[in-house]
């Protein structure tokens, strides 16, 4: 069983034995795409991701299923090592896409260091890549707000005219809402936006950058 690509509709196929059956409408549960966070590229060679449920073979039989070709395990073996070779394989639940630009995020951390690669708002998900097309609007609801924390590079917020200010608070000492009312005591006429600095086992760090109001 081979994965092609049909010189004459250049479409990706599943050819077994003499029968060819269009990869696209075997691939039910699956989604492809591309990636948007950061560290993450599609090796040389292969096609794109593919993002699905991997672990009970289930997704691999559906397609068998789809294309009318006999399950038996040999045939499932073959069919994985296909994908394997040609795709690159991820967890649907693990990644969701850009409104955007369709490119996938994690939205699972893989590591104590891991920091997302999107920003979360009311309008669902923007990429790291897309972010600065909007960024005036995605700001707008972390400027004041101790409940949101910037995870992006600080550049995005520098180029906004935002600057860091020296103190690193801990979350075990002190709430951000008394952080921020402090602040805004003090500085009266500024906008601040925090920004997470480490995560521990048992306790963020943040900082605060500020702004002042025109
Ligand atoms: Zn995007």
């Amino acid at each position: 069983m081979k994965i092609v690509k049909n010189k004459m509709t250049k479409n990706l196929e599943i050819v077994y034995g003499n029968n060819r059956y269009d990869l696209w409408d075997a691939l039910q549960d699956i989604t492809s795409g591309e990636y948007a966070e950061s560290g993450y590229e599609v090796p040389k060679g292969k096609i794109c991701v593919l993002f699905g449920n991997w672990n009970t073979g289930k997704t691999v039989k559906n397609i068998l299923d789809a294309c009318d070709i006999p399950y038996t395990e040999k045939r499932e073996e073959a069919l994985s090592k296909e994908l394997e070779k040609k795709f690159e394989l991820e967890w649907y639940d693990e990644w969701a896409s850009c409104g955007n630009c369709d490119k996938y995020v994690r939205t699972n951390a893989s590591s104590l260091n891991w920091t997302p690669s999107y920003v979360l708002t009311k309008c669902g998900i923007t990429c790291r890549h897309c972010v600065k097309d909007y960024t005036d609007d995605i700001l707008d609801e972390f400027i004041n707000n101790p409940r949101k924390a910037w995870q992006l590079e600080e550049s995005f917020l520098e180029d906004e005219g935002f600057t860091l200010l020296d103190e690193i608070y801990e979350s075990k000492n002190v709430m951000p809402e008394q952080i921020l009312k402090r602040l805004q005591d003090e500085y009266k006429d500024s906008d601040f936006v925090f920004c997470k600095h480490s995560t521990g086992m048992f306790n963020v760090q943040f900082k605060v950058f500020m702004k002042a109001r025109n």
